[in-house]
């Protein structure tokens, strides 16, 4: 079996080009030609010298993760759906904006942590993907997107580990992945172009503020852990008050003065003005011990099995004055994609129907053509 180097960082790639009786240096031409310039054909590489290409050629491969469907929102949002073997699929999602290009990339296949308001949760948890295919979902993407929009530079300026999986306990893979997107001989983002998302997984927040401190944003969705413990279970294991301890000890790292508080908006469970003055409570008195934070202020989108309603926008603008009244830095999240289900908690909307996925296998493997769905506007 051929290694994929998708799966590999630079000194990963550098340890690879060793074994194979060639120089360091080596690793660095191949690293820009498969990153930056989306190449997986070795023959392609032109400066590599032949006798290299032909032994990448036994002892290696680059495998993009085959595509189940590409849809296209009217708003420019753009969603694919990966097949990651056995049944399983995840999804990507491309947010343009007129200042940046975002890319939402999923960790895991399903998620074992079962936030109530998140259909990835419900789906359950599959397996953790490899580095090979994190880092595939921004190589395809990227490398599309250059081709699709006509454009030499590049086009994705921010990654978000806030698709399906919880990134924090996918460690060991997600690390080598974030290190080739900080890469200047890979995608070359900047420290605060890179954001992980976490359902608040303690020990590994303090492992991520050693090994590769980029920006942190931590699902928070409730004031209290009497009402977080039935939304984000994990909260059983790491409550409000150690989580936010381990963000503060986080700042000391980060490359941003603040860390991002995601809070998703339910009808009558955590949208109240008393819910307001709980979180304000709670960031003041944190705020004490060095604590600096934002909110960001998510709609909820609803989906049958979680029993969740969507705030009503007037109540997401209230709870969003009592914050900033406070002196709380709110935003409130523009949804995009709604029309193609691609906005935050809706992935795998596709993926949990496992026949689905199968029967959209048995497609692609019939026709070699990619099926777009877009949405006229
Ligand atoms: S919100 Fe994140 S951590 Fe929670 S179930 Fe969904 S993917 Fe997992």
């Amino acid at each position: 079996m051929t290694a994929n180097l998708l799966d590999f960082d630079l000194e990963g790639l550098a340890v690879f080009c060793e074994g194979m009786g060639e120089k360091r240096f080596r690793a660095t031409q191949l690293f820009r030609w498969i990153h930056q310039r989306g190449m997986s054909n070795f023959d392609d590489m032109s400066d590599l010298a032949k006798s290299l290409r032909e032994k990448l050629k036994v002892h290696a491969h680059v495998a993009p993760l085959p595509i189940l469907s590409q849809q296209i929102s009217k708003d420019g949002t753009i969603k694919w759906l990966f097949d990651v073997g056995a049944g399983d699929a995840v999804e990507t999602v491309f947010i343009p904006e007129d200042d940046r290009g975002t890319l939402c990339v999923s960790s895991q296949a399903g998620c074992a942590v079962g936030c109530r308001f998140c259909s990835t949760g419900h789906q359950g948890f599959s397996r953790n993907l490899s580095t090979a295919e994190i880092l595939a979902q921004l190589w395809f993407a990227e490398h599309f997107l250059r081709k699709h929009l006509h454009q030499t530079d590049r086009v994705i300026s921010n990654v978000v580990m806030m698709g399906m999986g919880e990134p924090l306990q996918n460690y060991s893979a997600l690390i080598p992945a974030l290190q080739v997107m900080l890469d200047d001989h890979g995608y070359g983002l900047s420290r605060r172009r890179v954001t992980v998302s976490t359902s608040g997984v303690v020990p590994m927040i303090d492992r991520l503020a050693q090994d590769c401190p980029v920006a942190l944003a931590v699902s928070l969705h409730a004031p209290s852990d009497a009402l977080r413990d039935p939304l984000v279970p994990l909260n059983r294991k790491y409550p409000i008050d150690e989580l936010l301890q381990a963000c503060q000890r986080y700042l000391a790292h980060a490359p941003r003065d603040f860390i991002t508080f995601e809070y998703c908006m339910l009808d009558g469970v955590n949208d109240q003005p008393e819910h307001a003055r709980e979180l304000i409570a709670l960031v003041q008195r944190h705020a004490r011990d060095g604590l600096r934070c934002k909110f960001n202020l998510i709609p909820f989108n609803p989906f049958p099995a979680s029993g969740l309603l969507r705030s009503p926008p007037s109540r997401v603008q209230s709870f969003a004055k009592m914050l900033l009244d406070a002196g709380i830095v709110t935003t409130v999240r523009k949804t995009r994609g709604d029309d193609i289900d691609a906005a935050c908690g809706q992935l795998a909307g596709d993926v949990k129907d496992r026949t689905r996925v199968q029967e959209r296998i048995a497609q692609r493997r019939a026709s070699p053509v990619i099926p777009i769905a877009p949405v006229s506007p």
